[in-house]
């Protein structure tokens, strides 16, 4: 029996490597349902070449088109579409790929469920780790990260005893600006923060990169999954990206794992759930690569990373605060109405405003990530 895949965010970065690996396996892996918010041609040719059981799309209009392609696939759209996909889809695993702070629900959905989810969309375990972490252990939902470096923490620790981990360190590329001093920051445009210089992302992702807010998000989300404290990660600027995080055990070994970068191995690795199946992809060859290179963040320039990490120690309702004031300012960034170095600024106030508090159900955490955006909406600059 072929494992069945449904994937949210089908059209984006992750979306379409999703598929490729399930191209790769096809006698292991079949595609019954895909959704995107608004990419409708290339939801149109997804459905075309894999005639799927189920898909969605925002706008009735693209849905209508979909489904004149004959295809059979049973289209949702409206504003409940993906709520509608999750209900009805019959699958194995869901990948959560859906871009942002708008990924929450349907982690949490999937995690009632009891079905398995890999993970893409960092932000839902950001904003609300603990809470669905205690609904996964409720229904037997087994949470699979998808994320390069929280991929390679949990490949390398394997068969290790929780307890003998010392810390964990999560490596960064640095993006498009490592090195860069504040004064080189001021008047960066977001065509250039959007060149990431390894990994080639969707856009919010890719400001992330260049802010280490990527990395801060990382931060929370691997002392979330891996149950390990926040002053017990460390991050480590490497700029060719190939070791991808490593874990350090209490007899000062450092297990870490090495590849070239391409999201196609985590993906892989999260689909069969640990196990470790022959791939055409590209080896690494060392050898031509030469020299790895390690340095400290610079977190009084990059000032997103030290956020996330007061954010994360603080706990409560503080990371999804940081996560959906950050979610604005990146908006506001691309949209050319705030500055790169005010990134951090609007996100700073945002958080000053909203006293910390702690929660009790995820309907509570959307209603301040709806209150912080708000709040950071308006913030004059
Ligand atoms: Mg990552």
């Amino acid at each position: 029996m072929r494992k069945k895949i449904a994937i949210l965010g089908s059209t984006g970065s992750i979306g379409t490597q999703t598929i490729k690996i399930i191209k790769e396996f096809a006698d292991d892996l079949e595609l019954v349902g895909i959704t995107a918010y608004q990419n409708h041609k290339l939801l149109s040719q997804q459905v075309q070449e894999f005639s799927p059981k189920f898909a969605g799309i925002k706008d009735r209009e693209h849905a209508g088109r979909i489904r004149d392609l004959g295809s059979g696939t049973r289209v949702f759209y409206g504003d409940n579409y993906i709520e509608e996909f999750i209900d009805q889809c019959e699958c194995d695993i869901f990948v959560n790929s859906i871009s942002g702070i708008y990924g929450l629900k349907a982690t949490h959905q999937i995690l009632l469920s009891g079905k398995d989810i890999a993970l893409a969309n960092k932000e839902s375990i950001v904003s609300a780790g603990e809470l669905l972490k205690s609904v996964a252990k409720r229904t037997g939902s087994r949470i699979l990260p998808i994320d390069s470096e929280h991929s390679a923490i949990w490949q390398c620790l394997q068969g290790e005893d929780h307890d003998h981990v010392e810390r964990l360190i999560l490596t960064a590329s640095g993006g498009p600006f490592f090195g860069f001093t504040r004064k080189q920051l001021e008047q960066i445009t977001p065509k250039e923060a959007l060149k990431h210089p390894t990994w080639k992302m969707g856009s919010k992702i890719s400001i992330d990169s260049a802010t280490l807010m990527n990395k801060g998000l990382e931060v929370i989300e691997a002392s979330v999954l891996f149950d390990i404290p926040m002053n017990k990660i460390d991050v480590l600027v490497h700029p060719q990206s190939i070791v991808h995080s490593l874990v350090e055990y209490q007899d000062g070994a450092l297990i870490a794992q090495l590849g070239v970068p391409d999201m196609g191995q985590p993906i892989q690795y999260a689909l069969f759930n640990k196990q470790r199946k022959k791939t055409a992809r590209t080896s690494l060859e060392l050898a031509k690569i030469n020299k790895l290179t390690f340095f400290e963040p610079d977190q009084s320039t990059f000032k997103c990373l030290s956020l996330a990490y007061q954010a994360g120690r603080a706990g409560g309702v503080w990371p999804a605060v940081l996560n959906a004031a950050n979610q604005v300012a990146v908006d506001r960034f691309l949209k050319g109405e705030i500055k790169f170095l005010q990134i951090p600024e609007l996100i700073s106030i945002v958080m000053s405003i909203h006293s910390n508090t702690s929660i009790n159900d995820i309907d509570e955490i959307i209603q301040y990530q709806n209150l912080a955006k708000r709040t950071a909406l308006n913030v004059k600059l």
